[in-house]
């Protein structure tokens, strides 16, 4: 199929680009990357009137370090991201898990911030976002506003973003040096949206863990925090038992939509495996065992 027909805007700077969604409203649709809008308006599941470009942006594609935090303009391809030294000494967590991230093809046109914006729950980025403990920045007519991750991600591809705001920025805080991380996910094969994935953090304070972030993609109706779970571990000395303890409260409350590609209660046994090995990864980081 071929798209409904639509008018076309390319604004050259974030000013003109949120002028143009204050001016349509929600006859405006924001186009980054294509590669979920795309699919969408081919099959005419949404046919927006206008199709905002922010491709020509060229002030949103940036990973910069400020103030300590690691700042990604919402343009950044994904596949800057992959490459980028500077998220692989701030944040080796995101880029662990953009290289799940479809193909290289896909990663080469995909945004960052259109990744997050677009909310899909079994998306590798939404989850990381979430697990660091991120943010994002929106962009109005009327000015920026921050969300945490937690604020922004409010069901299947649904997100807090009004329909006159553009997502401008993700940003992820530092965790302290030695922390170890972990991305891993299931998929039935190489570059498939995962069936379940897992993203943790832990940092150690002598023998026990003193900072730990666990989250789950695939499982729910958005990325899900493993607060429960983390509580578990917080403050105690790492060992199989504490692991396995940790992945069955990380799944105990989860809801995963069934789909052709598994059952709720397949996709409910692999994240408990995912949680475990995570947990199990991310320590031997933090230990310095493995690279
Ligand atoms: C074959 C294939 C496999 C894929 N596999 C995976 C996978 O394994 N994991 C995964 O996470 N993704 C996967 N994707 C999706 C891909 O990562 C997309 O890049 C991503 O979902 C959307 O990014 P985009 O820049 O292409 O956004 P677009 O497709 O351009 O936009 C997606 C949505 O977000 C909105 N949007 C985009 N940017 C902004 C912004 N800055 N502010 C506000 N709204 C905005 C758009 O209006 C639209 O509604 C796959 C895609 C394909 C084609």
């Amino acid at each position: 199929m071929k798209p409904a027909p639509f008018n076309y805007h390319a604004p050259s700077t974030t000013e003109e680009a949120v002028g143009l969604l204050a001016e349509l409203g929600s006859q405006g649709r924001i186009l980054a990357g294509g590669q979920s809008l795309f699919q969408l308006m081919n099959f005419r599941v949404v046919k927006p009137e206008n199709l905002i470009d922010i491709n020509p942006v060229s002030e949103l594609d940036y990973i910069r370090v400020d103030d300590g935090t690691l700042a990604i303009g919402a343009r950044t391809r994904q596949s800057a991201l992959e490459r980028s030294t500077e998220a692989a000494r701030h944040s080796p967590l995101i880029v662990e898990a953009v290289k799940n991230v479809a193909h290289p093809s896909v990663r080469n046109r995909g945004t960052v911030g259109g990744s997050v914006a677009y909310a899909d729950p079994a998306s590798e980025l939404p989850a990381v976002v979430l697990t660091s403990g991120g943010e994002v920045v929106l962009t109005g007519a009327d000015g920026q506003r921050t969300l945490s991750a937690g604020d922004f991600f409010r069901g299947p591809y649904t997100n807090a973003c009004s329909p006159d705001e553009l997502l401008t920025e993700v940003r992820l805080p530092r965790w302290p040096d030695g922390t170890g991380h972990a991305f891993l996910e299931f998929q039935r094969k190489h570059g498939s949206y995962a069936l379940v994935g897992t993203a943790v953090l832990v940092h150690l304070d002598g023998e026990s863990i003193d900072r730990v972030a666990i989250s789950l993609c695939g499982v729910d109706q958005t990325p899900v925090r493993a607060s429960r779970a983390e509580d578990l571990v917080r403050g105690n000395v790492p060992s199989d038992g504490l692991f396995e303890e940790a992945a069955a409260e990380a799944t105990s409350d989860l809801h995963p939509l069934p789909d052709v590609k598994g059952s709720a209660a397949y996709r409910l046994k692999l994240a408990r495996v995912y949680v475990r090995r995570a947990l199990e990864l991310a320590v031997s980081r933090a230990k310095g065992e493995r690279p």
